[in-house]
């Protein structure tokens, strides 16, 4: 029977700095990737947050779950897990997921142009029944509307200040509509000073045609792979329709077309086995880290989506083990900015990441 205090719930101090040593992962990773993975409790609140966690000189955003079924208390200014202070935290906001913001120091934008509340399919999915802040964009009014927005916000006069605008966003009712949007955003950002990278996050592109579209135009492809086994059951029908074979082969007719690419994964629904056996598999399809999510549960019913083997830390320590190993052969590493929820925060594969 493993250690009660290697479990995701039951997680102690002295636990992660066991695990520390054992996966050789530093101790502010281990708990890092627990935060993530278990959320905070917090009084007065629920549903999803949002909060800078500090710990001597680093300082790192958590978009997170909030409840009950945690180690980790969000308390007068600090974060412990059971009794003991692990760092400082700002106070919590709400986080929904159908916001546009900023990362990378704002010089990436994330756009969620077409409502993902509007979305239905894949089991995990957290944007159901989420909060609508703002209404979709998909008209060049719309967009333009956002841009006179955020430059009133920023003060800047035009969208040069941005490397890239990630697309993130609910499906489209066909490939057509969602190379047109991509095209539509292309234009009015740039019609507005932008000359960076639109990536589109999704899996709805799949021809040749459009990719190579999307390359004339100085996109990237980030696809939605999300899970190895049990795609069927896990993922909206059009998704998994595309399998992991047709998936990798619209990656390698990306690269061909000149498109930067990437993958979603999200880490806890598939056997480690799969993991080590597929990761391999898209080396020669990406041209930068798949972008690894540490599932999060969004709803209760989501801790019954994991792989039955995915309930304590040795799974995911584990996991960013051997996804190390894989794309440690490369120079693609991932890059913190990118995403929040990741299994890495300050070393990869023993060396020291970009912050
Ligand atoms: S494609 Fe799936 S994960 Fe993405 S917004 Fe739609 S239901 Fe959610």
């Amino acid at each position: 029977m493993r250690d009660p205090s290697h479990s995701l719930n039951g997680l102690t101090l002295s636990g992660a700095k066991e695990l520390s040593l054992e996966y050789n992962v530093p101790v502010f990773d281990v708990l890092h990737m627990a935060i993530n993975l278990r959320g905070v409790k917090s009084k007065g609140v629920s549903g999803r947050g949002r909060f800078l966690f500090k710990q001597d000189r680093r300082e790192y955003i958590m978009a997170v779950s909030l409840g009950e079924n945690t180690p980790f208390k969000h308390e007068e200014g600090v974060l412990r897990i059971q009794d003991d202070v692990i760092g400082t935290v700002t106070d919590i906001e709400e986080d929904t997921c159908d916001e546009t913001y900023y990362r990378n120091n704002g010089r990436a934008l994330t756009l969620n142009s077409n409502i993902k509340s509007d979305c239905r399919g894949c089991m995990f999915c957290g944007a159901y029944d989420s909060v609508e802040t703002e209404k979709s964009l998909t008209t060049e009014e719309g967009l333009n509307n956002k841009i006179d927005e955020l430059l009133k916000e920023s003060g800047d006069e035009d969208m040069s200040f941005l490397d890239s605008i990630g697309v993130v966003t609910g499906c489209f009712p066909s490939e057509d509509d969602v190379l047109g949007h991509l095209l539509l955003v292309n234009d009015v950002f740039k019609n507005r000073g932008f000359s960076g990278t639109v990536c589109y996050v999704g899996s709805q592109i799949t021809s040749e045609d459009c990719l190579v579209e999307m390359g004339k135009n100085n996109m990237a492809l980030y696809l939605t792979v999300e899970c190895f086994e049990r795609r069927s059951n896990l993922l909206r029908l059009g998704k998994a329709e595309l399998n992991l074979d047709d998936g990798r082969d619209v990656l390698k007719k990306a690269r061909n077309a000149g498109l930067e690419t990437s993958f979603l994964y999200i880490l806890g629904l598939d056997s480690l086995v799969s993991i080590s056996e597929q990761f391999p598999e898209y080396l020669d399809v990406i041209s930068r880290h798949p972008i690894v999510n540490l599932m999060q549960n969004y709803q209760p019913i989501h801790e019954t989506l994991r792989h039955p083997t995915a309930y304590s830390m040795h799974y995911f320590l584990g996991a960013r083990n051997l996804i190390e190993n894989v794309m440690g052969k490369t120079s693609m590493r991932p890059r913190l900015w990118e995403n929040y929820r990741a299994p890495w925060a300050t070393t990869y594969g023993g060396d020291i990441l970009e912050s």
